[in-house]
């Protein structure tokens, strides 16, 4: 059988638990009754008989009936009907003067006599001594260390047997009873406490993705099911925020995508209206130009970027020598600051051999040096610099451009992103470049920070860990 329901496996289990404890204890008190019983008796008629057995040696051996029910109701509490009293003489003979016995005349059995003429106690259970059996026990009357008499007390077992039997009856009837009223409990109060669980699966099935407004009921109650109900609406939370982000992202791309390709679809509508020259072709031609190859780097950027998110950007792992690449890149822009009236320096370039792919290394200080000439004004400066710090390589782009407040610094590695004074600038790029060197930074274990005032400039840091050497290493 198959219980789907948390709630019926729950009491199934509380019940199959609670059938085994009533058994195991029902069991034990049935145990501990029949001992105590049997034992109570045996203490009883050992103390009839003892005493009997004692009148009867300070008697000469003999012993008056009419004393008998004043012992067994001295030892039983009454004196029962179904009791026997005998006395034998050493021979196995019936000595009583008068008939001690009210059940009939129970037999003597060999080993009792036995072992009373040995001067022991015995007990026996007579099976087939009436309706049902007789406790016997046989004792023997010794007088000055003399065997002079037995003595044989005997009580039916009927209280006994028919004691245990009502128990029985009772746990019988008590016991399925109590099992089912406490199953009965254990299911309402499983269901009780698992009805939230019903009420967060209809809400969550309510929660497409299309829409992530919605939350879950918290009960406020802090226990283990509304501490999971505040969980899922945090990571509700996330998911919304992130499904924004990746709308927004959408967004900006399809919007950075068709501004060239309006531009370039304009350009040529120009051109076709009437004949043009050759030279009016190629002006067309080359601008058209410009504007695919912003396309296809803004695709190229985008491509990098889902790589990196999906953690599959190849990289091609050689030692790079740091100061040799920076140098090299920061001549790539010489012209582009020389035209912009940006002075380019190189500050401290300690010697430095990193493991990195070289193509796309290049690419990030591309993008972070080319920033730093883009939003820096006409007599500004920007100096590069590098430091071996052991453990980690350290390349340092400084700017005396416009800066960035701090919450633009915040904001500033989110795709698509650009501050005002970027905005307003000429010649700016998509808002991908940061993004882009932050993601080759982290695909080599590295990271990108800035430090910036408004008005005064900016510092971009990246950090890159590894040993990094002075020297490359032949072996790598
Ligand atoms: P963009 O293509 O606009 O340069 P980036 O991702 O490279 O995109 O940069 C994002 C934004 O960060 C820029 O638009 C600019 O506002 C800001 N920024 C980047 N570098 C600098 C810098 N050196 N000085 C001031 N602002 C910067």
């Amino acid at each position: 059988m198959i219980l789907k329901s948390i709630g019926a496996r729950l009491t199934f289990w509380y019940a199959a638990i609670l059938s085994v404890t009533l058994l195991v204890l029902g069991g034990t008190a049935y145990g501990l009754l029949a001992y105590s019983l049997s034992h109570d008796l045996d203490a009883s008629l050992q103390g009839v008989a003892k005493m009997s057995a004692e009148q009867a040696g300070a008697a000469n051996g003999a012993f008056l009936p009419p004393d008998v029910d004043e012992l067994f109701r001295h030892f039983f509490g009454f004196s029962p009907l179904n009791r026997s009293f005998e006395m034998f003489d050493t021979r196995g003979r019936r000595n009583l003067p008068q008939p001690g016995s009210r059940a009939g005349k129970l037999p003597l059995s060999p080993q009792a006599f036995k072992n009373a003429l040995r001067g022991l106690s015995t007990f026996e259970t007579l099976e087939r001594s009436g309706p049902y059996p007789f406790r016997v026990l046989t004792m023997p009357v010794i007088k000055a260390g003399r065997v002079v008499n037995l003595v044989q007390v005997g009580i039916s077992l009927e209280n006994v047997i028919e004691t245990r039997r009502r128990f029985l009856l009772i746990m019988a009837g008590v016991l399925p009873l109590g099992l089912l009223l406490a199953t009965a409990g254990g299911w309402v109060l499983a269901r009780r406490a698992l009805k939230p669980v019903d009420q967060m699966t209809r809400a969550a099935r309510r929660i497409s993705g299309e829409d992530l407004t919605e939350r879950l009921q918290e009960t406020g109650t802090d226990d283990e099911l509304d501490r999971l109900a505040k969980t899922l609406n945090e990571m509700l939370g996330r998911l919304d925020d992130f499904l924004g982000q990746i709308r927004q992202f959408s967004a900006d791309a399809a919007h950075e995508l068709q501004t060239p390709l309006t531009i370039l679809k304009g350009e040529i509508e120009v051109a076709l209206r009437s004949p043009r020259t050759p030279v009016e072709y190629q002006q067309v031609l080359n601008s058209s130009l410009e504007e695919i190859e912003r396309i296809s780097s803004l695709v190229a950027g985008l491509l990098l970027l889902a790589r990196a998110d999906r953690g599959v950007l190849r990289l091609d792992l050689r030692p790079l020598d740091l100061p040799e690449l920076l140098q090299e890149v920061g001549e790539q822009l010489r012209l582009v600051a020389e035209n912009r009236e940006v002075s380019l320096n190189y500050g401290v370039l300690e010697p430095s051999v990193i493991q990195g792919d070289r193509e796309h290394f290049q690419r990030l200080l591309l993008n972070l040096i080319d920033n730093a000439i883009k939003y820096t004004p006409a007599g500004g400066s920007v100096t590069l610099s590098l430091r071996c710090l052991g453990q980690e390589a350290q390349v340092a782009i400084t700017d005396t451009g416009l800066g960035l407040t701090e919450e633009e610094q915040a904001q500033i590695f989110h795709r698509f992103y650009r501050a005002e004074a970027a905005r307003s600038q000429s010649g700016g790029g998509a808002g991908l470049g940061l993004s882009i060197a932050q993601s080759i930074a982290a695909a080599h274990g590295g990271k990108i920070e800035v430090e910036s005032l408004p008005g005064r400039g900016s510092t971009f840091t990246v950090s890159l860990p590894g040993d990094c050497q002075t020297t490359p290493n032949p072996a790598s």
